[in-house]
């Protein structure tokens, strides 16, 4: 824009509206100027000649009137005379470029002196013209100071750019998941973001200028020595690499690493100058936490090899230890020995007390019979409750008996699940290498095979292996099935074994035994199928069965014509616990027609201990119907006599073995004594078992035995013959 005005020198008219503001010209600047002189003309003239050239305008007469405008709009350059009464430009400038530092200064001046321009410039201002001054030149300045302030204020805005690209940058680089890290050409930290403080416990400070290599884990140092800095580019860069790296414990100083270490997942690329030659200039690399992915991965290959209620090996890792130990028993001609431990009864708990409580007993058992094993021993669970134990090191048999031996003893304490007292015990069988077997599987099964040996010999015990066992054993298996037939093709009977007052020689009931009428083998007594009945589960069918029979033969009785006769039948554990077992019982004595007081119920007292607190109420449910309950092998079991208080109890029956010591009418038995002298005392009554002569009864006589059953009396016989006795 030419400006068409001449420059005034300052003698002009004062000019009106000195502080109001003037609009330029429609394409005029949109920068507005203020115009300090105390010469009203020179304002005048200056303001005519910016309003030409398309400013804003105000002016202002003193430096005191300047510094009140500035602070009531914005202006961005003051045009500023020096010499002024009162406030003069100097003064102004230091007021303003505190207060007002945005408005731009140019001083228009009559004073020429080096000294006041400098001192001017060094106060801020941006250029010094000279009263007077051509037009153009004035122009010129303050296009150039516009100018400049633009440029200033375009560097702000990126610089503000700049800045806040550079705070996202932190952040998501502090925020990554994964440690991200710089090392210098030399192998030391020049960056490394903020993870590292969360994950390995450093601060950045720490780390920075320190070599990489002292933060891994030293086993993992060589592996770590060219992927950390990894000088390789592009495909060949290292990714992937697993390695340790070194937590620091917060509370000491940095020297002292931890033990612990974390593993990390390392990816990482050499970094080169931009240059042609590419000089190698550090590496950048990624770390990532891989703690997670490694327990997993632990949790895995555990569980694979470990059972995970007991935390015991499997079947798998023990089949692995014992091929190892055998190689070296091997090589070295040594002893091994490999048990089979089943817990006796563990179907019937788990089926009384619930699976969860089966699981928290199983825990308790595996921990017992951890605590009598050494560390080369290898104790695994490989079945619901069957163990395996490799004994590497024996010295021979009798090692291996004591072990067994403690391992029974330490089950002996009852086990408290839920506040239930729960005994447990074990059937162990025993195989030793060579002599019992020479390869693993021959080891297990030959030991297998002596464990079932001593579960059909009453259990609580162990057995070492024996040629012999094989063919016993395919008798057991076969047995099993057996009893699956004999149920279907009604192979069953109930024999009836009287019990007789021994003073008046009435027949006073009879208690029912079963007999399996084997096709091929003839009659099998129970004692040979009744305990595989029981491990089995089997027995509750066959005990359905007992029931049934027993009360269709009580209705023959009555029908017969002795009501007052009384049938016994016998109980296994299982039965106890089934669900419906007292319904079962009430319903079949109603179906029949018979009342409660017709049936005893023969439980050991071994079951009844075990069973406590199932078979209080249950029999108390009974008895209350007027069902006799009796406890059958009585003093051979538990000691603690507690519970004949707690049961409602009909009868005691001594078992024989205490009648067979019997040797004189005048022998002074003192057990059998005792026990009548209680039971008296507990108002129960007492059937004497076993007894096979004279003598014995004689005794029994003498102790006023009102029930006595044995040989001597009356051998278990058919129903039918059972009815001709009683008619007697
Ligand atoms: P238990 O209940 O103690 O039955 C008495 C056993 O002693 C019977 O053996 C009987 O034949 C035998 N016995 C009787 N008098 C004499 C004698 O004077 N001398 C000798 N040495 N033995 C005598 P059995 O019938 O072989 O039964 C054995 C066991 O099998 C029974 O012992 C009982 O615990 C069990 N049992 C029998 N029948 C059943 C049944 O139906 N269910 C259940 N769960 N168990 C049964
Ligand atoms: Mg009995
Ligand atoms: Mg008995």
């Amino acid at each position: 824009m030419k400006s068409s005005v001449s420059w005034l020198t300052g003698n002009g008219p004062d000019a009106e509206c000195s502080d109001a503001e003037v609009e330029g010209s429609a394409e005029a600047e949109s920068a507005t100027v203020l115009i300090v002189d105390d010469d009203a003309r020179l304002r005048h003239s200056v303001r005519d000649l910016l309003l030409a050239y398309g400013f804003r305008c105000h002016s202002a007469d003193s430096g005191g009137q300047a510094l009140e405008m500035l602070s009531e709009r914005e202006i961005d350059i003051m045009l500023l005379d020096l010499n002024m009464p009162g406030m003069d430009g100097q003064q102004v400038m230091v007021q303003a470029a505190e207060r007002f530092p945005e408005t731009a200064v140019i001083v228009l001046s009559g004073e020429t002196t080096f000294e006041s321009a400098t001192e001017a410039l060094r106060r801020g201002a941006l250029d010094f013209l000279r009263k007077p001054c051509a037009p153009d030149e004035l122009y010129r300045v303050l296009n150039s100071v516009l100018h400049k302030r633009d440029l200033e204020h375009e560097v702000q805005v990126m610089q503000r750019r700049l800045e806040a690209s550079e705070q996202r940058y932190r952040f998501i680089v502090d925020n990554s998941p994964d440690i991200i890290y710089m090392l210098d050409e030399k192998g030391r930290f020049s960056f490394v973001n903020e993870r590292i403080g969360s994950l390995l416990g450093y601060s950045r400070e720490e780390l920075l200028g320190r070599h990489h290599l002292g933060l891994v884990h030293p086993e993992d140092r060589e592996k770590a020595r060219f992927a950390f800095a990894e000088r390789r580019t592009g495909r060949r860069a290292s990714t992937n690499v697993e390695l340790r790296l070194l937590c620091h414990d917060r509370r000491l100083p940095y020297r002292h690493l931890e033990s612990r270490s974390i593993p990390v997942e390392l990816s990482a690329i050499g970094i080169y100058s931009d240059s042609k030659d590419g000089v190698y200039r550090g590496t950048y690399g990624v770390l990532r936490d891989i703690s997670e992915r490694k327990r997993a991965e632990e949790l895995i290959t555990f569980q694979l090899h470990h059972d995970l209620l007991t935390k015991l090996p499997n079947r798998a890792l023990f089949q692995d230890r014992l091929e190892l130990a055998l190689s070296r028993a091997r090589r070295n001609q040594s002893l091994l020995a490999v048990m089979y431990l089943d817990m006796d009864r563990f179907k019937v708990i788990n089926d009384s007390l619930g699976h969860l409580a089966g699981d928290r007993l199983l825990q308790v058992v595996a921990s017992r019979l951890r605590s009598c094993l050494r560390g080369s021993d290898t104790l695994a669970r490989v079945g619901g409750d069957e163990f395996n134990l490799l004994l590497p090191d024996i010295a021979g048999r009798d090692d291996a008996a004591m072990i067994a031996r403690k391992i029974l003893d330490q089950l002996k304490a009852p086990v408290v699940i839920d506040g239930y007292e729960v005994f447990v015990s074990f059937s162990i069988g025993i195989a030793l290498y060579p002599e019992d077997g020479k390869s693993m599987n021959e080891l297990v099964k030959n030991a297998d095979m002596a464990m079932y040996h001593i579960k059909g010999r009453g259990k609580n015990g162990f057995e070492f292996f024996s040629d012999n066992m094989k063919g016993i054993f395919r008798q057991q298996a076969t047995i099993e099935s057996g009893i699956r037939t004999a149920l279907k093709e009604r192979q069953f009977e109930l024999y009836f074994q009287p019990q007789v007052d021994i003073c008046s020689g009435r027949v006073w009931g009879m208690e029912a035994l079963i007999r399996w009428h084997h096709p091929e083998r003839g009659v099998i007594l129970p004692d040979e199928f009744v305990p595989v009945a029981e491990e089995t589960g089997l027995i509750t069918e066959i005990g359905d069965w007992v029931l049934e029979e027993a009360c269709r033969e009580l209705r023959e009785w009555q029908r017969g014509g002795f009501p007052e006769a009384v049938l016994a039948i016998n109980l296994s554990a299982a039965q106890l616990v089934q669900a419906d077992f007292e319904s079962g019982i009430l319903e079949a004595l109603k179906r029949n027609g018979l009342s409660g007081d017709r049936l005893e119920l023969e439980i050991t007292e071994n079951v009844l201990m075990q069973e406590m607190d199932q078979a209080a109420s249950r029999l108390q449910l009974l008895a209350a119907q007027g069902v006799r309950i009796a406890v059958d092998d009585f003093g051979i079991g538990y000691s603690s006599l507690g519970y004949l208080q707690a049961l409602p109890l009909h009868t005691l029956k001594i078992d024989r073995s205490f009648i067979s010591d019997i040797q004189s009418p005048d022998d002074r038995s003192s057990i059998v004594t005792a026990i009548f002298a209680m039971a008296r005392e507990l108002e129960l009554e007492v059937v004497a078992e076993g007894v096979e002569n004279e003598e014995q009864a004689a005794y029994l006589r003498r102790l006023h035995c009102s029930r006595a059953q044995g040989f001597l009396l009356g051998y278990p016989v058919t129903a039918e013959k059972a009815r001709a006795l009683l008619q007697r």
